[in-house]
């Protein structure tokens, strides 16, 4: 009997047995377990040879990627795509080609004094057989840059990518057919059953990227197998810029990363919380900054559309319900309904009761909030709590350590908005309900390995001074304890 298809059935009662994405899933797993029981610790240069494939595949192809994005969004921008995606992608396999020897190397660790001439150190051995799932909004970037952190660490690696960017997922799934063993890395493409299935397979480690909702799903799923699992999720992040700082530019660069892929990145500024006296001038800067980054409106190739009807929908009626709940509506730019492109639009200080207010908005809506102090600025903060990124405009090294101290975010950007995420040696990833675990940088690399603590007792001859603690216990075992006890 195939233990693992009949766990996955009995779990996902939409998949039905046999089918043929099951099995395809099965055959996959089935292999790459074996090739992991063939090669348990991938060599120094076999990790290299193919994460320079993985390199070389992008770098070769970005350009057929982009198109496939392209198709996928109706339109996306194709600077957006060459930054967010392309040199994304590239610079976190260059960042894993570059620090692999340095990652891979045992780390020496303090061994106490009694047990000398014993040593201690930490291996990251490979977990074995990983699963990444990845969202549409960055579809190439976000299945790449785990897929190199995990290839880096020595595992096997299948990734699921979303069915809303079907021709991204072929395209690349083709490529990474053409460069490599289907036993060493795969993709996935189909419906949300495939990738439920996929979130069933007994892997060694899943990586999640996508809502919170459908987080809980997958950790629910991963614990049937006690899969361990990180967890990249949504939320809320807020601005806050604070009253002396220069407003144009805080706006500039805020709704830079408000109308960055039409709001549709994980870690866009959700809401903006400015200072009383600073809300008109704030609104008059959102404006100018509007024709500063648009000067040729939005009918063009430089801004992107929402992914789908349905939420370009979904975003307008968040609008049509702040407004009926009594917020000014400011809209910056004209929106193309045929093209789903929705303008850049600010909603004045929504209520609580609005949808807007509660719901992660994933689009180019700007909730702009005021607050009295800086206090009330991180109580407005605490409603949403545990943001994915925190972002402020200050000139006050003190004002953004008491901001920074008493939130619990993700991550942090003083001073401009998004950048963090492309800082390869930086950890990436949220906090209580933004996820759980972090990767990008060492911790990405540690995210996919095992820390295997190793003691080699190396004792002279037959003797160790542990030995002194062994049965009979005499009167310098004893003296050992106490010893031990005030010096450990
Ligand atoms: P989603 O949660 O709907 O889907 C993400 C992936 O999960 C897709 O590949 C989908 O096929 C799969 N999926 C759907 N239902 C599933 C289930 N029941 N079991 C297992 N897998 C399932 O998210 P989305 O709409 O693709 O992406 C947008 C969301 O992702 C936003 O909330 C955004 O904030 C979040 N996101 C987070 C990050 C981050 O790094 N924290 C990055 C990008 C996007």
């Amino acid at each position: 009997m195939n233990t693992v298809s009949e766990a996955i059935k009995q779990q996902i009662p939409s998949i039905s047995s046999g089918t043929s994405e099951l099995d395809t899933l099965q055959g996959i797993f089935n292999n790459q377990i074996k090739g992991y029981d063939r090669d348990r610790y991938p060599t120094f240069n076999s990790r290299l040879h193919h994460l320079k494939q993985l390199y070389k595949l992008i770098d070769q192809n970005s350009e057929e990627l982009t198109e496939a994005l392209n198709k996928d969004f109706g339109c996306r921008a194709r600077h957006e795509t060459e930054i967010a995606e392309i040199i994304g992608s590239l610079s976190s396999i260059r960042y894993q080609i570059k620090n692999l020897h340095r990652f891979m190397k045992p780390q020496r660790r303090r061994t106490s004094i009694w047990f000398m001439p014993a040593t201690g150190k930490v291996q990251l051995q490979p977990l074995g057989v990983v699963g990444i799932i990845a969202p549409w909004n960055y579809s190439v970037h976000l299945t790449i840059a785990p897929i190199s952190a995990a290839l880096a660490a020595g595992n096997r690696v299948m990734a699921k990518m979303s069915e809303l960017t079907p021709h991204t997922s072929a395209v690349l799934k083709r490529l990474i057919n053409e460069s490599f063993p289907p036993d060493v890395l795969s993709i996935i493409d189909g419906g949300v059953d495939v990738s439920q299935a996929f979130t069933a397979l007994p892997f060694n480690y899943l990586l999640f990227t996508g809502s919170t909702n459908v987080g809980k799903k997958v950790a629910m799923t991963t614990a049937q197998n006690l899969t361990p699992v990180t967890l990249e999720l949504s939320g809320k992040s807020p601005v806050v810029i604070a009253p002396e700082y220069d407003i144009e530019e805080a706006t500039l660069r805020t709704l830079w990363g408000k109308a960055f892929n039409a709001g549709q990145t994980c870690i866009a500024p959700d809401y903006v919380l400015v200072h009383k006296d600073k809300l008109l001038e704030f609104v008059r800067a959102a404006r100018k900054a509007f024709n500063t980054l648009y000067p040729n409106g939005l009918d063009n190739a430089d801004y992107t559309s929402v992914i789908n009807k349905h939420h370009y929908e979904r975003l307008t009626k968040l609008v049509n319900n702040a407004q009926a709940h009594g917020s000014e509506i400011i809209v910056l730019g004209e929106s193309l309904e045929k093209s789903n492109k929705l303008a850049p639009t600010l909603i004045i200080q929504p209520d609580n009761e609005s949808e807007i207010f509660n719901e992660e908005i994933f689009g180019p809506l700007l909730p702009v909030f005021t607050y009295e102090d800086i206090d009330d600025a991180i109580k407005q903060i605490d409603v949403h709590k545990d943001p994915l990124a925190l972002y402020i405009f200050s000139k006050h090294k003190a004002q953004t350590e008491y901001i920074t101290k008493n939130v619990r975010s993700g991550s942090v950007l003083i001073n401009d908005t998004l950048l963090q995420y492309l800082q390869n040696d930086l950890p990436f990833g949220g906090v209580g309900k933004s996820g759980q675990g972090k990767y990008h940088g060492k911790e990405g690399f540690e995210a996919f390995s095992n820390k295997q603590a190793i003691l080699n007792q190396r004792g002279l001859g037959n003797f160790t001074g542990i030995k002194l603690l062994y049965s009979p216990f005499t009167a310098m075992s004893k003296l050992m304890q106490t010893l031990i006890r005030k010096w450990p």
